[in-house]
């Protein structure tokens, strides 16, 4: 969070909105949080437990919407169902 989520100002260090004093302590902490769920996820990954890394993505997801969870979230899905491989051979065809 570098913005606070009720009026866009800029936030410093502090929980506290400068400029409409909006609590965001919990915000931080759901960012952490899901941070920490990203980082689970891809030593997961690394340990080629797929089903352990969806979960932690899954609830990285529900604490924090990621373009970054979105991504690796699409690449496990495809993984395992061998869409990508069917994606390249369709643009073959063409
Ligand atoms: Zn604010």
């Amino acid at each position: 969070v570098d913005r606070c989520p009720s009026c866009r100002a800029r936030l410093n260090e502090s929980p506290l909105c400068p400029r409409c004093g909006c609590d965001l302590t919990l915000v931080l902490r759901a960012e952490r949080q899901a941070q920490h769920r990203v980082r689970l996820a891809i030593q997961a990954t690394a340990a080629g437990n797929r089903n352990l890394a969806a979960t932690h993505l899954n609830a990285s997801l529900a604490l924090q919407r990621g373009k970054l969870v979105a991504a690796l979230i699409a690449m496990l899905a495809a993984r395992q169902t061998g869409a990508e491989t069917g994606r390249f051979r369709e643009v073959e065809d063409q």
